[in-house]
């Protein structure tokens, strides 16, 4: 969907008085009016005042975050029925609830989904989601029905279909034909990637064809690896040879990689993600959630972003569960190591996007950022904003977010959509998506057979 270029007709508008995150990593803070016109940050200063100002004394102003990796296609899940034997153990999860609620989407729940995901992120201040999409009975077209919804919104994404052999070949590349389609499309709040699930559900012939379409494409390959131990035991198994070996051979890895996880990677395959450039992104709550350990990519500089793996939106929730988790397991985890994350995720956004100032507030760039009402008690500066993100923020913070120069919540609510009216459409579409997914049997693709 392509939605008209409103934010360039609309009059500046100058939000005056507030502190304002120029950057995040290295942190920049400073005290000013900030300009928006075209769509864009036109100046940071003291008494631009354009024909609409907007107080925002007693707020933090920061560029708009960005969820690196997402699911919005599990939106409707919370709370979801569950009446099978718990899961005990990484494929289980995926075997008795995610493949099969991925198997129960159709159109009008894809897109009830991408509503409700996009909304959620928007309503906590992210402003772009990278989002990774699943639905093998709903393949083709399934990533314009998210991008509509998302662009009715007016929240800004990067899309993909997550291509795997789990479902068969004739689904596998109907996968790969819609990552191929999307990708010639343009939309004025939309990106795509190539998706891929992981190693261990995907052939060699599906992984090439993956790299080829992201090669012709000129974008990378959005793809969880080693997030469990299965991963690797399978890619050694097929292939003699672990997980991001096999997906260098297949020319999956190089700069615009997104390598989702990254948990069980050994020292050699970290070494050689780093190597290539890719970005790998960390999820510590699903992590956490799944008992499938911790990244050691925690642990390291470099590309390394921060995603919510489908557990929300909210990458201030995000960064400060991984941040303590972090700690728990290092004390010489710095304070910082939420705000460089962020700025990474922002910086893969931004190259989808041909927006390298995405991310930033500086003059020129892209008008995404939050309001956040903020007024601490203690004095805020370039050297202790990172004690601020770890300790003060919080929940419920947002008062206003932009994207592209519009404002797409204002006081805490929609300006797009009628939030009371989603939620009475969305809890008919959750109640028959239930229903679907109840019918639907534990998947049988089991990585952990011997081949
Ligand atoms: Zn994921």
């Amino acid at each position: 969907m392509t939605r008209p270029d409103r934010a360039g007709a609309a009059p500046p508008v100058a939000l005056c008085d507030a502190t304002v995150v120029v950057t995040l990593s290295p942190p920049e803070v400073i005290r000013a009016d900030l300009v928006i016109a075209d769509g864009r940050v036109r100046s940071l200063g003291a008494g631009e005042r354009g024909p609409v100002t907007r107080d925002c004394s007693g707020t933090l102003i920061v560029p708009g975050n960005v969820c690196a990796h997402h699911h919005l296609y599990s939106a409707l899940s919370r709370g979801m029925p569950y009446a099978l034997l718990p899961p005990t153990d990484f494929t289980e999860i995926l075997q008795r609830i995610w493949w099969r609620l991925d198997r129960a989407l159709d159109e009008e729940s894809v897109r009830a989904s991408a509503v409700r995901g996009g909304l959620d992120a928007l309503l906590a201040g992210t402003t772009t989601i990278i989002d990774h999409h699943a639905s093998p009975n709903f393949i083709d077209g399934s990533l314009d029905v998210i991008a509509g919804a998302l662009g009715e919104l007016g929240v800004r994404s990067v899309l993909c279909y997550e291509v795997s052999d789990r479902d068969g070949p004739v689904r596998a590349a109907a996968g790969i034909e819609e990552n191929r389609r999307f990708l010639r499309e343009f939309r004025d709040l939309a990106r795509g990637m190539v998706g891929a699930h992981a190693s261990f559900t995907l052939s060699d012939e599906t992984l090439e064809g993956c790299a080829e379409v992201a090669s012709d494409a000129g974008v990378g390959v959005h793809i969880h690896v080693a997030e469990g131990a299965v991963d690797e035991r399978d890619s050694l198994r097929r292939a003699g040879r672990r997980v991001a070996r096999r997906l260098a051979e297949a020319g999956v890895l190089n700069e615009r990689a997104l390598l989702a996880h990254c948990v069980h990677v050994d020292d050699d395959e970290a070494r050689l993600i780093e190597e290539t450039g890719a970005t790998v992104v960390c999820n510590p709550r699903s992590n956490m959630n799944n008992g499938v350990g911790h990244s050691p990519f925690n642990r390291r500089p470099g590309k390394v972003a921060l995603g919510t793996d489908g557990i929300g939106g909210d990458m201030v929730a995000e960064a400060q569960a991984g941040f303590f988790r972090a700690r728990e397991s290092d004390l010489a985890t710095p304070p910082d190591w939420p705000l460089a994350r962020l700025a990474e995720g922002a910086r893969v956004a931004g190259e989808r996007f041909g927006e390298p100032l995405l991310g930033t507030l500086r003059p020129g760039a892209p008008a995404d950022l939050c309001v956040l009402s903020y007024d601490p008690p203690t004095p805020i500066s370039a050297e202790n904003l990172a004690g601020h993100w770890v300790f003060g923020l919080a929940p419920g913070r947002v008062r206003d977010v932009y994207v592209a120069g519009e404002l797409v919540v204002e006081d805490g609510r929609s300006t797009r959509v009628d939030e009371a009216a989603v939620a009475a459409d969305e809890v008919h579409v959750a109640g028959r998506l239930w229903s679907r997914l109840e019918a639907t049997p534990v998947h049988t693709y089991d990585p952990r057979r011997e081949k």
